[in-house]
């Protein structure tokens, strides 16, 4: 299948012509159609398999554009992958003029608080930091919908899950929940299980 046959906007199709992405890889071909769905899902993949545009592309087209407040919500592990999961999003969403905004630790809470006011779709953070903001109410959660947990095996492997937990009982109850990991140990299992609905199960 190409990205043609999944009925993506305008908007972003030409956002992904401008990517180069002329295919959907397979972890993409198997992603898009469910998330579109709004179905929950656990995604066991491989970073450099496109997980990413997985989805940030049905993230960047199901957001609304009117929205003021942060609609979807992404965990990462590390900085890194945060600060590049939000260019990977901004880049998808260029022509909707999706906005995301990252926030991990290291880096000025006032600024990332400041940012946080303003038009966000999108948010992509740290555990700890994010929980941060949601404790101080610098981080509005009353509109989000979306939860992609990426790298969930990496995350708890590097102690994240107090802190995991601890956000996802900030979030409402109607939301979609997205867990992407490379493996699936006994701990990310039971994280599926404790906060997924009926999953659809999905492996590359
Ligand atoms: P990821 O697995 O998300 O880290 O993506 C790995 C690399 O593949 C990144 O550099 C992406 O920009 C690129 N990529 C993702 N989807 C596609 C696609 N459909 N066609 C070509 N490159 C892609």
């Amino acid at each position: 299948k190409g990205f043609i046959d999944y009925k993506l906007s305008a908007e972003i199709v030409r956002a992904l012509d401008r990517l180069n992405y002329t295919e959907p890889t397979e972890v993409q071909n198997k992603v898009i159609p469910v998330a579109l769905e709004k179905k929950d899902l656990v995604v066991k993949s491989q970073t450099g398999s496109g997980k990413t545009a997985s989805f940030g592309i049905p993230l960047c087209e199901m957001v609304e554009w009117e929205e003021n407040k942060p609609q979807a919500l992404i965990l990462t592990p590390t900085r890194e992958l945060a600060a590049q999961v939000k260019e990977d999003i901004t880049n998808i969403g260029r022509f909707k003029r999706i906005k995301a905004a990252a926030v991990y630790g290291k880096q000025p809470f006032d600024r990332q608080k400041i940012e946080l006011k303003q038009k966000t779709h999108v948010v992509v953070g740290t555990p700890g930091r994010v929980l941060d903001h949601i404790e101080k109410g610098t981080l509005a959660l009353e509109k989000l919908q979306y939860l992609i947990i990426d790298e969930a095996d990496e995350m708890l492997n590097m102690g994240f899950i107090d802190q995991v937990e601890a956000i996802i009982d900030e979030l409402p109850a109607d939301r979609v929940t997205m867990l992407f990991s490379a493996t699936l140990p006994k701990d990310v299992e039971n994280l599926c299980h404790k906060y997924m609905k009926k999953p659809v199960e999905i492996e590359i």
